[in-house]
């Protein structure tokens, strides 16, 4: 049977992943994500309340209109791990799918929240579960299995569609990490079962930090260094802020285990971070130290805040949402003094994320940072280690999988051909089994 693969979204932009797999006449959705900074590069767009297809106007989402000339069957939409850029559109585009939605415990649950939070649309397709390490029969002839990795959210699996005639390796987003802080491993021996079946027909591969020489260090070091930074900063007697992203539950994690260490009460602040961290030890995934406390809702951040500011900011360590300076965060607000408590001189802010390049956050965050010094902050910068992999441990991965094909996805036309570099170095030839796609293409791979 010949094999089409569909590029919908995230072939010429790091955002809104979309990407149809048919094998004959039956075929599979991975993922169905949001373009994050073209929803906030609109002031005030509430995203729940719009339509799919302005949405897909204002390119904050996969124009999945291409569809009308895909002639497969979908039999499943199936999602990697719960990031907004692979899941953030589901609740805009699964009801036009007549499928059931496939993924992870954990990413399930985060999908039943987005769609529960959805005002425009009605999304009843079915949310079923399927644990990393196994297999589910999609038909008589097309079996899905999830392979479990590491990146920077928990329960991530990097999906693979096995069809007569070969499989399909779906690898956004992952990295390499022998010494995760929460979860096991990337099952590298399932993938290396893979690929001395040698019958990996195509790989589409995640090309984000291709263009990054070495490898990414494990989250083990991104612990180091924030314990680090936390502790042999002169701060026993002043407030400390950190920033992160709120579904980084690893890195949650560890924030919240320097705290205890430092004699601090861990406070987890905004919305984002109880929706991840709430969710995360409601299921057992996470165990945070008794004392942490979790304030999503604005008023209960405003008590909190004051109680903070009552009892002295130097017994907390305060997490909170604004890594990227986004407008509305906790963060930002309290630089804007529109909380109930100041950045004063000395205070320590540490932020725990890179600064995704583009010239909107560029200037979020340089907004955020000069208004923190204007405070008298003592800034940390760059307090991270990335969730995806770099160069040599796309090397790896390769040469463990043993595509026939590959094709660079979850990056625009420059990192897409950064990773057509690296497989050229690996003997594979542009054009004939490396396939650079823009969104709307079709790919056909004849047996
Ligand atoms: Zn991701």
């Amino acid at each position: 049977m010949d094999i089409g693969i569909k590029a919908i979204g995230g072939y010429e932009e790091v955002g809104k992943n979309m990407t149809a797999v048919r094998a004959g006449n039956q075929a599979v959705i991975f993922d169905m994500g949001l373009n994050l900074d073209r929803v906030q590069i609109h002031e005030e767009t509430q995203v729940e309340k719009m339509h799919s297809l302005d949405l897909i106007d204002i390119g904050a989402i996969p124009d999945d209109t291409v569809m009308n000339e895909f002639d497969g069957e979908i039999t499943a939409i199936v999602c990697s791990h719960g990031h907004l850029d692979h899941v953030g559109a589901i609740s805009k585009l699964a009801h036009r799918y007549d499928a059931p939605i496939i993924a992870t415990p954990f990413t399930a649950e985060i999908i039943k929240k987005e769609i529960r939070s959805e005002q425009k649309f009605e999304v009843n397709n079915n949310v079923q579960t399927l644990e990393a390490g196994q297999k589910y029969l999609l038909s008589s002839d097309i079996e899905l299995e999830f392979i479990r990795t590491q990146h920077s959210i928990p329960d991530c699996v990097l999906p693979v569609l096995h069809t007569p005639d070969g499989s399909i390796l779906y690898g956004l987003d992952f990295k390499l990490d022998n010494s995760p802080v929460l979860g096991e491993e990337t099952d590298l021996e399932r993938l290396k079962e893979l690929g001395k079946e040698k019958n990996v027909i195509a790989a589409i591969m995640d090309s984000t930090r291709v263009g990054e020489e070495g490898n990414t260090p494990s989250e083990k070091i991104a612990r180091e260094l924030v314990r680090e930074t936390l502790h042999e900063a002169e701060n026993e007697d002043v407030g400390v802020f950190v920033t992160t992203f709120s579904s980084h539950i690893a890195r949650i994690k560890s924030l919240t285990e320097a705290a205890k260490e430092m004699g601090r009460r861990p406070i987890l602040l905004g919305r984002s971070m109880e929706r991840y961290t709430g969710t995360a030890e409601q299921m057992g995934i996470v165990e945070l130290p008794d004392n942490t406390g979790i304030f999503g809702h604005p008023r209960s951040r405003e008590e909190i805040l004051k109680k903070v500011k009552k009892e002295g900011k130097e017994n907390y360590l305060l997490i909170v949402t604004g890594h990227q300076g986004e407008p509305g965060a906790t963060l930002t607000r309290m630089a804007n003094k529109t909380l109930p408590i100041e950045i004063e001189k000395g205070d320590q802010v540490v932020f725990s994320a890179n600064v995704i390049p583009n010239p909107l956050t560029r200037a979020n965050r340089y907004s955020l940072e000069t208004k923190l010094k204007m405070q008298g902050a003592r800034l940390f910068k760059n307090v991270h280690v990335s969730g995806h992999g770099a160069r040599q441990d796309h090397y790896d991965l390769i040469k463990m999988i043993q595509p026939q094909n590959i094709i660079p996805a979850h990056g625009d036309l420059d990192l897409n051909s950064d990773y057509a570099d690296l497989a050229k170095s690996m003997g594979y030839s542009f054009g004939k089994d490396v396939h650079i796609l823009r969104n709307g293409q079709e790919l056909l791979i004849e047996d």
